[in-house]
């Protein structure tokens, strides 16, 4: 068994504007705490829209949660003229402790390719932010057996030119494109063997060391039904949980289910 705690990242979307958020998160609170569920077992973290975040930081530290939270994007720049950008100086300030980066809508939407992740990376860690990277390959990819190739060219260029030292923390998403929204999960063994992958070329490319240490979650349809299977994977430290973390109870049961697992 791994040291590594298990993370459960719910990944809002622009869902939930900054009252809901708090509505929430206080019940997402209240559920875990019923479940009897604290920082001994897993990290619970809210990954909710920028206007949201202030708001949740208020929350969470006056009520003294133990949940984290984090944010969806961040610019690759630092502060200055960048119109709409949000700096990774900000977030960490705003005492996110997570920032997701190069997740499949915004590469599709917004263009950002490798290299951009790579740029964002780099802020991150300079604001000594946590990275969440997701990487992830298409139905087509998958159905032409390329999967794992292009999964694993996508995380070496994501992680081009940075140490061991410097991606210490780092946190993988493998999530499967063609799973994302769509009610189609990989399968538990799909899951672990992308993990189990992407950790031997962390291992490959930085040392032992940082492939031990980075966590590796899946992403795609997860539900409190199917967590369990998926995170009894040894080499699967939790999951990043878009549609099934909008509401707080159903998110605590879901973390529930995963820490039993
Ligand atoms: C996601 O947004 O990262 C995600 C995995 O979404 P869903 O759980 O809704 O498929």
């Amino acid at each position: 068994m791994s040291d590594r705690t298990l993370l459960l990242a719910g990944n809002w979307k622009m869902n939930h504007d900054h009252l809901e958020a708090i509505s929430s998160v206080q019940k997402l609170a209240w559920a875990l705490e019923d479940a009897k569920l604290d920082d001994s077992a897993c990290e619970v973290v809210v990954i909710p829209p920028f206007t949201d975040i202030r708001s949740v930081q208020t929350l969470v530290q006056g009520d003294k949660l133990w949940l984290k939270y984090g944010a969806q994007d961040v610019s690759q720049h630092a502060p200055g003229a960048h119109t709409g950008e949000i700096a990774a100086s900000f977030l960490s300030r705003l005492g996110c402790s997570y920032v997701v980066i190069g997740h499949s809508e915004r590469r599709a939407d917004n263009h950002e390719t490798n290299e951009t992740v790579a740029a964002k990376l780099r802020a991150a860690v300079e604001a000594e932010l946590t990275p969440i990277v997701c990487v992830g390959e298409s139905l087509q990819q998958r159905q032409d057996r390329t999967h794992i190739d292009f999964t694993l060219g996508q995380l070496d260029e994501s992680l081009a030119g940075f140490t061991a030292d410097e991606l210490d923390g780092l946190v993988i998403a493998y999530e499967p494109v063609w799973a994302i929204g769509t009610g189609e999960t990989a399968t538990a063994a799909d899951a672990a063997e992308m993990a189990t992958a992407i950790r031997a070329r962390i291992g490959e490319k930085f040392g032992t060391g940082l492939a031990e240490s980075t966590r590796i979650l899946y992403g795609g349809s997860v539900k409190t039904a199917n967590v369990a299977e998926i995170v009894a994977s040894a080499d699967v430290d939790g999951a990043l949980v878009g549609g099934a973390s909008l509401s707080g109870p159903d998110f605590a049961a879901l973390c529930k289910a995963a820490v039993a697992k």
